[in-house]
């Protein structure tokens, strides 16, 4: 759990130092506090930029649960191969798999194996989503 936290913090803190526009002071201690210091030191960014961090931070979170045996922040995720709501975490694998298994048109790869996710690929579909919905809703992103 320590090493997860550590690297972590050691991506977000490379990330940031990327994108940074301003001033944010020191890296804070605080892994949750990370987060804030990469937002607060980045308020302009905007498109693709915005939504790459937004991603990396999303993902993080799911991370953070999947390290502490919470598995239930995979099922609010909608498949992103056939839209039903049917994953459940593979702590074997570490992906999310889909459980939408009908014996017409399952859910499979081209080897007829349940289609899996990566929590990255998970958050990159979330934070779209929300983009998608912020922009239906006449928001600035
Ligand atoms: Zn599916």
């Amino acid at each position: 759990m320590f090493d997860h936290i550590v690297r972590s913090v050691d991506e977000v803190t490379r990330k940031a130092r990327a994108q940074q526009t301003r001033n944010a002071g020191p890296v804070p201690a605080d892994v949750a506090a990370v987060y804030d210091w990469w937002r607060a030191s980045t308020p302009d960014l905007e498109g693709e930029r915005r939504l790459e961090r937004e991603r990396v931070i999303y993902r993080q979170g799911l991370e953070h649960a999947i390290a502490a045996g919470d598995h239930k922040v995979i099922r609010p995720h909608p498949c992103p191969g056939c839209g039903t709501w049917g994953l459940f975490w593979d702590a074997a694998r570490r992906r999310a798999v889909c459980a939408y298994q009908p014996a017409v048109d399952p859910c499979v790869d081209s080897d007829g194996i349940a289609n899996t996710w990566s929590l990255g690929h998970l958050a990159y579909e979330h934070v779209n989503r929300l983009s998608h919905q912020e922009k239906a809703a006449g928001g600035t992103t």
